[in-house]
C-alpha cells in the first residue's frame, strides 16, 4: 500500500468513520478534512477537527506507520509545528513534538471497507495497458468525457508552462517567443532542439529585415543551420553560402555545427532541410504571423496561411547538391495539423488567459474539436477498449490521460479511478 491511498482516504473520507478516536482514546470528529497538499510540507492543510471538546484548526500528516515521522526528520521543522492530527495506518510508535507533547494520531487500520482496499490492490498489481482496464467499459459516459475536458485543459494549462518560460526569455515579446516555439515545432520530436536553437541563434526582427528577399532568408536560416559551410556542385546552393557569408559578417552571427541535425529514419519529405525550406517561405509570406493567427478565426483559415510553397531549388531537391523527382514541398496537412495541436491552439490559449480574453482560450478548443483525431499507439490502444476519439480535443486529452495518470497508476487522482473505487 503506497501512502497516497491514505490520503484518497481521507480526502473522499472513505473510511469507517464511526466512533472515531485517537490512539488515546479522545474523541475525533471531522469537521474539514482540509486541501490536500501535493508540495513539500504537510498532507492537509487547514482541516477543522473536534477533539475531544476541542475544535482544532490546523494541518494533518500521514503516513502508514507512525514511525516515519521521525525517519522522515518532521521531528525539528517548524513546517510541521502546526499538525493537529497524524493519521496513520498503524501506530508502531507515539510520535512528540519538540517539546515532548504527543501528537494526537488516528489509526485507519481495521477501518477501510474490503471493497475498496480489494480494488485498490487489483489497480496497483494490474499488468494491464492500463490498470483499470477489466473495470473500464463499466465507467459511465457522462464521467467519461466530463474528465476528458478536465484533462484537455490541465494538458494546455501544462503546455502553457513552456509558453511563460518562452516569453520570460524574449522580455515578453510575443512573436518572438511564438516563433522560437513554431520553430521547435518544426523540428517535431527527432530535430526540435537544433530548430529552437536555431531560432534562438537568429532573431525574428533580423529575419524580418530580409522577409522580403526569400533568398536572403533562406540564405540566414540555412547558414546558421550550419548547412552551407561546405564547397557546393550546384549553382543556388553556392548562391545562398555566398550570401550567407556577407549576412554573417553583418550581423555577427555564428552558425550552429551542422552534426546536430539528423537526416537518419526520417522520410525525405521530412528531412530538415524540407522543414527549413518551408519554414523559410513562412516567413517570407507571412509578418507577424502571431498577430495572423490571432486574426484566423477557423481551421480553414489557419490552413491557409501555412499553404506556403518553397523555392523553385526544393521542387526538385529534398537536400543540397542532390537532384531528386520534381516534387510540391508544401508543408502537408497532417504536419499543419501537428503544428495547430503542439503549438498554435497551447498560445492561443496561453493568451487568451493572460490576457483575460477567453473569446482565445475558446478558440484554441473549438480548433482542437475542428482537427481530425491523432494517429498513433496510444490513440489504437484507447481505441480497443471502446473509445475511438472523434477529434484532437479527445486525442490529446486521451494522450494525456494515458501517459501522465495511467502509466504512473495515478488511478486515486482520476475521475474514472474515483468511479471503480466507489463500485
Ligand atoms: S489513471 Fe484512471 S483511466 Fe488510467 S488506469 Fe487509472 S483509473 Fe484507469
Amino acid at each position: 500500500m503506497r501512502e497516497s491511498f491514505l490520503h484518497y482516504l481521507w480526502r473522499w473520507r472513505r473510511f469507517d468513520a464511526q466512533n472515531l478516536t485517537t490512539t488515546e482514546g479522545k474523541s475525533v470528529e471531522i469537521l474539514h478534512p482540509g486541501e490536500w497538499n501535493t508540495d513539500a510540507g504537510p498532507d492537509f492543510f487547514n482541516a477543522r477537527l473536534r477533539l475531544g471538546d476541542t475544535t482544532w484548526a490546523g494541518n494533518v500528516e500521514m503516513h502508514l506507520l507512525a514511525s516515519e515521522w521521525q525517519m522522515h526528520g518532521h521531528s525539528g521543522d517548524p513546517a510541521y509545528d502546526n499538525v493537529v492530527l497524524h493519521v496513520v495506518l498503524e501506530e508502531d510508535q507515539p510520535v512528540v513534538r519538540a517539546n515532548g507533547e504527543r501528537i494526537p494520531c488516528l489509526e485507519l487500520k481495521g477501518r477501510i471497507p474490503a471493497k475498496v482496499l480489494e480494488t485498490y490492490e487489483r489497480l496497483e498489481h494490474e499488468r494491464a495497458w492500463i490498470p483499470c482496464q477489466s473495470f473500464f467499459r463499466g465507467i459511465p459516459d457522462i464521467i467519461r468525457l466530463n474528465w476528458l475536458d478536465r484533462l484537455l485543459v490541465e494538458r494546455l494549462e501544462q503546455k502553457t508552462a513552456a509558453i511563460a518560460a518562452m516569453l520570460d526569455a524574449t522580455g515578453n515579446h510575443w512573436e518572438e517567443a511564438f516563433y522560437r516555439s513554431l520553430a521547435r515545432s518544426f523540428g517535431l520530436k527527432v530535430n526540435a532542439e537544433p530548430f529552437e536553437a536555431l531560432a534562438r541563434s537568429l532573431p525574428l526582427l533580423t529575419l524580418a529585415r530580409h522577409k522580403n528577399d526569400p533568398k536572403q532568408v533562406e540564405a540566414l536560416l540555412f547558414g546558421q543551420a550550419g548547412m552551407l559551410e561546405e564547397t557546393f556542385r550546384d549553382a543556388y546552393s553556392n548562391e545562398l553560402a555566398r550570401e550567407y557569408k556577407f549576412l554573417r559578417h553583418k550581423y555577427g552571427l555564428t552558425p550552429l555545427t551542422p552534426g546536430q541535425w539528423k537526416f537518419l529514419r526520417l522520410r525525405p519529405a521530412g528531412f530538415p532541410t524540407v522543414r527549413l525550406a518551408q519554414f523559410a517561405a513562412l516567413v517570407h509570406q507571412s509578418a507577424h504571423l502571431f498577430s495572423k493567427i490571432l486574426e484566423a478565426q477557423n481551421l480553414r483559415e489557419l490552413e491557409n496561411l501555412f499553404d506556403v510553397q518553397p523555392g523553385d531549388y526544393w521542387l526538385t531537391h529534398f537536400q543540397f547538391d542532390k537532384p531528386s523527382v520534381n516534387r510540391k514541398k508544401s508543408p502537408g496537412r497532417d504536419f499543419v495539423h501537428l503544428l495547430i495541436i503542439n503549438t498554435i491552439a497551447p498560445y492561443l490559449f496561453h493568451y487568451g488567459k493572460s490576457k483575460n480574453l477567453e473569446i482565445y482560450q475558446t478558440r484554441a478548443l473549438r480548433l482542437l474539436e475542428e482537427l481530425p483525431p491523432e494517429a498513433n499507439s496510444i490513440v489504437t490502444g484507447w481505441a480497443e477498449l471502446g473509445i475511438p476519439p472523434r477529434n484532437a480535443y479527445q486525442t490529446q486529452a486521451l494522450i494525456h490521460l494515458k501517459t501522465r495518470y495511467c502509466d504512473t497508476k495515478r488511478c486515486l487522482e482520476c475521475a474514472i479511478g474515483n468511479t471503480v473505487l466507489k463500485q
